[in-house]
């Protein structure tokens, strides 16, 4: 879509309203890299305008110009989400937050840093780290998606068998709510339990409750070198059992990694890292047990022969090991290579992981499609990945089918359609899939008490006036 004679009329009124030096872009080709995200397969409007403030008072002046126009509000961190959450909808004003990049304090005594949201969560874990102190959350992503980008979806990463998700390390909130109100919510101290956990709740709201303008993090004292250890398995049973095995012996590694054939092909066949692109699944595990780490490694090692493995050591190198978590992170721009695809995000309980991965299996047979399926093993998160030729209709509405069909299928299993990528617009209509319609209508009423014109990000979660469905267009995947 391209912005027509009403977009630019918007721009013009909304550039009249807001206070002088604002940046507000309105040049389509500079506005067309503001139109979506990383999923591919959401349609995302032309904007009619970007505005990127750089502090809090200039978010609000933003926001309350955007609704006196009655114009959407797309809020957005770094555009690497994965379910359409910040996908332009037409006529909207995205309000882009990367320029908000300061790190206001860290904290060693309190162990919490105080951010704004467009700092990359890389450079943040970077910053912390000279203090000695970790925030441990680490998206696969890491490099290049935002700390608002996170807290907003929740996101999870490789590290939440051991350290959990994001929401888990966020303190305090400010934020900007759809009547230009600045909010704080939260507290600095470890502990509180004060009223309801308004915190926890803007938490994974992906934008359509409050524009996050800073958040106080919790830090963790830096976790020992992590120790390695990677197998090989025959087939995604084997693999799954390994995962089950490992929780059974005790062992809480602080990464479970998994890629099947598909990826470990796909990855290989872009980038050599001498992966074995025979095996059915290759694990790749990590422990930074403080003073156990060998141990633990031993134990997973033990586990993961008893299981089955077709091959397992122990890598002690860090520069192997680096190499291999590299490997893994390349699994989804390795597969964007192929042609376009479809990403999904179900998350299942451990038990089930079996039954899930070849579930997909099924699915990929039974629709006659190319899947590739890695993950987060360890949580029960995985991306079964769609590859498909968008030009050919047919193999498109079979992407679609086998796409719900996997959701189907981990809601089947007691999962979830999002284990950490979010609802977005992406998933808004399989969402009553999973909830109850008294669960999606306390939602709604939130939203309602929180945004009553529906302006803050709308049809994203919830289904609603603007949704952009799955439509199968996919032109840029
Ligand atoms: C290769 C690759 C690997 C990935 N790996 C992981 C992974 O391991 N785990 C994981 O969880 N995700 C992963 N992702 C998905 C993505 O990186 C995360 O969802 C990330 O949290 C999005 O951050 P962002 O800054 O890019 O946000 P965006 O994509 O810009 O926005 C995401 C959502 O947050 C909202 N939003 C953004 N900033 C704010 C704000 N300040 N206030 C309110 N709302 C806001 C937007 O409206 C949108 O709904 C991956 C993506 C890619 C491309």
């Amino acid at each position: 879509m391209t912005s027509g004679p009403p977009a630019e009329a918007l721009a013009r009124s909304l550039a009249a309203r807001l206070p002088a030096g604002t940046d507000l872009v309105t040049d389509p080709d500079v506005m067309a890299s503001y139109q979506g995200d990383r999923t591919g397969f959401v349609d995302a409007a032309m904007p009619a305008a970007v505005v990127r403030p750089r502090t809090t008072a200039e978010v609000r002046e933003t926001v309350l110009a955007a609704t006196q126009l009655d114009m959407p509000i797309v809020p957005r961190g770094a555009g690497s989400g994965l379910s359409g959450g910040c996908a332009g909808l037409p006529g909207c004003l995205v309000l882009s937050l990367e320029r908000m990049r300061n790190i206001v304090a860290i904290d060693p005594d309190d162990l919490v840093v105080v951010t704004e949201p467009g700092v990359i969560t890389g450079e943040l874990k970077a910053a912390v780290a000279t203090h000695g102190l970790a925030y441990p959350p680490d998206p696969a992503s890491v490099d290049f998606c935002t700390i608002g980008g996170n807290i907003a979806t929740n996101a999870g990463g490789l590290c939440c068998i051991k350290y959990g998700v994001t929401r888990d390390y966020v303190l305090a909130l400010e934020l900007v709510l759809a009547d230009g109100r600045v909010v704080r919510t939260g507290r600095r101290s470890l502990k509180g339990v004060a009223g309801y956990d308004l915190t926890a709740l803007f938490v994974g709201s992906e934008g359509t409750l409050g524009i996050v303008t800073e958040a106080t993090l919790r830090l963790r004292p830096a976790a020992a070198p992590p120790l390695t250890v990677v197998a090989t398995f025959g087939s995604l049973a084997a693999a799954g059992r390994a995962v089950v095995e490992v929780a059974r012996a005790g062992v809480v590694p602080s990464m479970f990694e998994l890629m099947d054939r598909e990826t470990i092909r796909a990855v290989e066949s872009w980038k050599s890292f001498d992966l074995d692109t025979d095996a059915a699944a290759l694990v790749i595990t990590q422990t930074d047990a403080a003073g156990a780490g060998a141990e633990e490694a031993r134990r997973m090692h033990a586990v993961f022969e008893a299981a089955g493995a077709t091959f397992s050591y122990a890598a002690d190198d860090p520069s192997e090991t680096d190499h291999l978590v590299a490997a893994r992170k390349l699994a989804y721009p390795a597969l964007e290579r192929l042609g376009a695809v479809l990403l999904d995000d179900v998350a299942v309980p451990r038990s089930q992981i079996t039954a899930l991965l070849v579930a997909v299996e099924h699915v990929a047979v039974q629709h006659g499609l190319r899947i590739a399926t890695f993950g987060h093993a360890g949580d029960g998160n995985f991306h079964p990945t769609i590859v498909y030729q968008h030009t050919d209709a047919n193999e498109t509405a079979r992407a679609v089918a086998a796409f719900e069909a996997i959701v189907g299928e981990a809601l089947r299993l007691g999962g979830t359609c999002t284990g950490e990528h979010g609802v977005g617009r992406l998933k808004a209509t399989l969402l009553a899939a999973e909830q109850s319609a008294d669960e999606i209508e306390l939602q709604r009423a939130v939203k309602r008490a929180l945004d009553p014109d529906g302006l803050l990000n709308p049809g994203c979660i919830l289904p609603d006036a603007g949704r952009l469905a799955l439509t199968g267009s996919a032109a840029d995947a």
